[in-house]
C-alpha cells in the first residue's frame, strides 16, 4: 500500500458506520465518491465567513468570494495543466458540459449531412446530447464498436473518418467497462484530419494522472461529485480557439457585455459561458479536493488504485460462475460483473444487505448493455479509500448470493 490507509480514512466520516450492523464497504466510487473533512470543511468556512454573490460587488465580501471563485479557477487550470485559466468553465457537472458543447457545436459546426463518432461505450451523457443533436440537425451520429475484452474498435474508428466528419466524441473511461481508452492514438488520428476530439473524463480524472497539453484533446468535461468534491460542480475544458467560436449556452446575467433593446453583446471567456449565479460554494469544495488529490498526487492515487483492481479481479476471478465485462488490461479500478444467471438487482439487493454499496443495472449505458446482451451488470468501483479486506468481504457477499439462489 502506497498510502497510510488509516490515516486516509480518518478524512472520510461517512466511512465510519455500519450499515445493517455491519461496517459500510462504499464500491460505488464511479457513481459518486465520497468527501473528505477538508472538502466538507471548505463549504462550512465559505459560508461561516465568505458567502457572497461574486463579480458583481465593490464590497468586501464580494470581492473575497471573487477572488478565492478565481482562485479555484487557477488551481483547476493547473491541475489538469490547460494552457489558459479562461479554457476552464465551470458548470454543475459532466451532463452539463457535455450539453453545452453539444449544443453550442453543433450550432456553430454542423450542418445537414456531417457526421459525428462516439463510440457503443459512452455514458448517456455523452451519447443523448449527440444523438439528439444530430437529429436536430440532420447530421449523422455514427458509432464505433468494442472487442470481447471491452476495447473500442481503433480501426473502425479510423476507418469512419472522412471528409463529413465535424467531431470525434468518446469517453476517456468506460464507466461499466473500466476500459482506459487510447485517447492519445485517436487524437493525433483525428488531429491528421483536423477533426477536434472531445473528452468525456467523468471517470477519468479521479483515476489517473490528466494533462490538457499532453493530450491535446480540444475539450475535456468532468464532475466534482466523483472526484471528491461536491455535487452540483463541474469543469468543461475547451481549447480557447473552440470557445472563441462557440454560441453561448445558456443567456442571462454573467455572461454579456452589454444588452441593448435589440441586441446584446457576450462577456469575454470564460463568462460568456457562465451564466447566472454560480455554485460559489460547490467550487470552494471542488477547490479543496483538488487540493487534497494533488498532496495524495494522482500517480500515487493510479498505482493505489490498480493495486485494488489487481486484488480484486484475482479475488473475484477464483468464484465459479462469474463473468467479468470489461477486460482490457488498460483499466481504471472498476470491475463489472455477473453470477452466472443470477439478476444484477438481486444480487446487488443481498450484497447491500451485507453492508456493501454496489451498484446494479445499466449504469447511464444502454446502448451497451443492449449490445452485450445482458440485463445489466453488478459493477463495483474502487477507491483510493478502499481496503483489500473490504475486497475480501464482497467476494464472501458473491459467495453468499450463489449460496441462497443455489
Ligand atoms: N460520463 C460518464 C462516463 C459517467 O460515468 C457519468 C456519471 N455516471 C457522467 C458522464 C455523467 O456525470 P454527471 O451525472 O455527474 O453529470
Amino acid at each position: 500500500m502506497i498510502f497510510n490507509i488509516e490515516q486516509i480514512r480518518a478524512d472520510f466520516p461517512i466511512l465510519h458506520q455500519q450499515i445493517y450492523k455491519k461496517p459500510l464497504v462504499y464500491f460505488d466510487n464511479a457513481a459518486s465518491t465520497q468527501k473528505p473533512r477538508q472538502v466538507i470543511d471548505a463549504i462550512r468556512q465559505y459560508y461561516e465567513h465568505d458567502n457572497c454573490n461574486i463579480h458583481r460587488g465593490v464590497h468586501y465580501l464580494s470581492v473575497k468570494a471573487t477572488e478565492a471563485y478565481e482562485e479555484a479557477r487557477k488551481e483547476i487550470r493547473q491541475f489538469i495543466n490547460a494552457r489558459n485559466t479562461h479554457e476552464i468553465i465551470f458548470t454543475k457537472g459532466a451532463t452539463e458540459s457535455l450539453n453545452l458543447v453539444a449544443s453550442s457545436f453543433g450550432k456553430r459546426y454542423i450542418a445537414d449531412g456531417d457526421e459525428v463518432i462516439t463510440t457503443i461505450m459512452e455514458h448517456h451523457s455523452n451519447f443523448v446530447p449527440w444523438q439528439q443533436m444530430c437529429l436536430e440537425r440532420k447530421a449523422r451520429l455514427r458509432i464505433v464498436g468494442i472487442d470481447d475484452q471491452g476495447e473500442l474498435n481503433l480501426q473502425e474508428l479510423k476507418n469512419m473518418v472522412n471528409e463529413k466528419t465535424r467531431l470525434i466524441t468518446l469517453t476517456h473511461v468506460s464507466n461499466v467497462l473500466g476500459t482506459i481508452n487510447p485517447v492519445k492514438e485517436i487524437i493525433e488520428y483525428a488531429h491528421l484530419h483536423n477533426i477536434p476530439v472531445l473528452l468525456d473524463g467523468a471517470q477519468g480524472v479521479s483515476h489517473i494522472p490528466v494533462d490538457m497539453q499532453e493530450l491535446d484533446c480540444d475539450f475535456y468535461c468532468f464532475s466534482g461529485h466523483k472526484m471528491y468534491a461536491p455535487m452540483g460542480t463541474g469543469v468543461l475544458y475547451g481549447k480557447e480557439k473552440y470557445l472563441e467560436e462557440l454560441p453561448p449556452y445558456q443567456l442571462g446575467g454573467e455572461m454579456i457585455k452589454d444588452v441593448y433593446l435589440d441586441h446584446t453583446t457576450f462577456n469575454e471567456l470564460p463568462f460568456k459561458f457562465e451564466a447566472g449565479t454560480p455554485n460559489v460554494e460547490g467550487v470552494m469544495g471542488l477547490r479543496a479536493a483538488v487540493a487534497y488529490l494533488t498532496a495524495l498526487g494522482m500517480s500515487n492515487i493510479a498505482a493505489c488504485e490498480d493495486d485494488l483492481l489487481k486484488y480484486a479481479t484475482e479475488k473475484l476471478s477464483g468464484i465459479e460462475g462469474m463473468k467479468f465485462f470489461g477486460t482490457s488490461p488498460q483499466k481504471a479500478s472498476v470491475i463489472s460483473f455477473l453470477i452466472g444467471d443470477i439478476h444484477p438487482y438481486d444480487a446487488g439487493m443481498i450484497i447491500d444487505k451485507m453492508g456493501i454499496a454496489v451498484r446494479t443495472g445499466h449504469h447511464c449505458a444502454q446502448p451497451l448493455i443492449e449490445f452485450l446482451g445482458i440485463p445489466g451488470t453488478v459493477r463495483a468501483s474502487f477507491s483510493f479509500y478502499n481496503t483489500f479486506e473490504e475486497i475480501d468481504r464482497l467476494a464472501e457477499a458473491i459467495l453468499k448470493v450463489k449460496q441462497m439462489f443455489a
